[in-house]
């Protein structure tokens, strides 16, 4: 048998691992189907609770990765709008946060994160307020995940995945691609690719990864770009890591990545009372994107409250999307939701440096 690291966890080694070790227990294959099938169809993350495995055989699995998940559970918050909100902190003592969206199409969406902190350091957000930490591995993306899923009754099940949580998802792409094969596999979580949605505030480098595997593996997962500014001397003031590739740089990996996929690519606009919201960024804007199959998403900012910006006013938000969409540029407003338990990412994450307790 080929090593394998321990780590920490089932959800740490993908199904070609787990089948050596497996078997280097002297486990038939077709146990870990079975196993499989407990976590991802059944939700279940005990191995005692795995009934029709022997006594030995889950004492085997307990002793080889102690268990299935390897976080804890720190607080699940549930606002008005029935948004869910789970702080999960790591062996390590690190913590991240994950939200469950619930919406009136039956839509159940799992909003990930890939990294504890941020290096971005966007200037309206709060993941990247302390720096950045650490990458996630590929069983603590997933788990995020299984915990999620397992929120909801028996009967549901997460249909879409956004990975707009804490952290900059195209500085850790092998470990998540890695955690959403898995959400994406017929014996996995078996969730269709395009409803999974990656936003990366713009790496070109990392754009033309992604597409290389898109097209190597087949799994057209949906680009969205955080753009928030129509000129680069705004643009670096709000995401300062636009001094490193500019906007049309950016524009052109954005458009490869729709040639070599076949995916119309999104682009984000967090919308910023005074700052990005003026008519020359509408005129901007339209300059950029009217001729790309491309389309925009307004999300009025949530405001953070040690930073000081303001969120426009409806009427702003409502005339800058007509504008937009008056001269040809497809628009998509992003209604906030979980305001009252900071779902905004990275807000929970910073709230609770002790240990809070489960609210609902
Ligand atoms: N690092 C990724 C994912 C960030 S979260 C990225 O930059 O795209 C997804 C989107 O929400 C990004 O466009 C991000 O800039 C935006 N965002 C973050 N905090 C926000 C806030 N407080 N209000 C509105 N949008 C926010």
């Amino acid at each position: 048998m080929k090593s394998i690291d321990k780590k920490n966890g089932f959800l740490e080694y993908n199904s070609t691992d787990l089948l050596e070790i497996l078997t280097g227990l002297g486990l038939p294959k077709f146990r870990l189907q079975q196993v499989r099938r407990w976590v991802f169809a059944r939700k279940t993350t005990s191995f005692d609770k795995m009934t029709d495995l022997s006594k030995e055989t889950r004492k085997l699995l307990t002793e080889q990765f102690g268990s299935v998940l390897q976080g804890k559970e720190l607080a699940c918050y549930r606002s008005d709008d029935s948004t869910e909100k789970l702080l999960i902190e790591w062996t390590d003592g690190e913590r991240v946060e994950c939200v469950l969206l619930r919406d009136n199409r039956n839509h159940r969406t799992a909003c990930i994160s890939t990294q504890v902190g941020c290096a971005m350091g966007c200037v309206f957000c709060a993941s990247g307020m302390d720096g950045f930490v650490r990458n996630l591995s590929r069983g603590e993306i997933l788990e995020q995940f299984v915990r999620l899923n397992s929120l909801l009754p028996d009967q549901e099940r997460l249909t879409h995945v956004v990975v707009m949580g804490i952290g900059e998802p195209l500085l850790n792409l092998d470990a998540l691609l890695s955690a959403l094969d898995e959400v994406t596999v017929s014996d996995g979580f078996d969730l269709s690719v395009r409803r999974v949605t990656i936003s990366t505030v713009g790496i070109p480098s990392g754009i033309r990864k992604l597409a290389e595997s898109v097209v190597r593996n087949g799994k057209g997962y949906k680009l969205a770009v955080s753009l928030h500014a129509p000129n680069d001397g705004l643009r670096t003031r709000i995401i300062p890591q636009n001094q490193f590739s500019g906007i049309s740089e950016i524009l052109k990996a954005a458009d490869d990545y729709f040639k070599q996929t076949g995916r119309r690519v999104t682009f984000e606009y967090t919308l910023i009372a005074g700052l990005n919201d003026q008519p020359e960024h509408v005129q901007q804007l339209v300059h950029l994107l009217k001729n790309r199959t491309a389309i925009i998403n307004i999300i009025p900012l949530n405001p953070v409250s040690e930073l000081n910006f303001q969120t426009p006013s409806a009427k702003t938000v409502a005339w800058f999307a007509g504008q937009l969409e008056s001269q040809g540029v497809q628009v998509k407003i992003r209604f906030r939701k979980g305001d009252k338990i900071g779902a905004a990412c990275g807000q929970l994450r910073r709230v609770h440096r002790t240990t809070p307790t489960r609210t609902g």
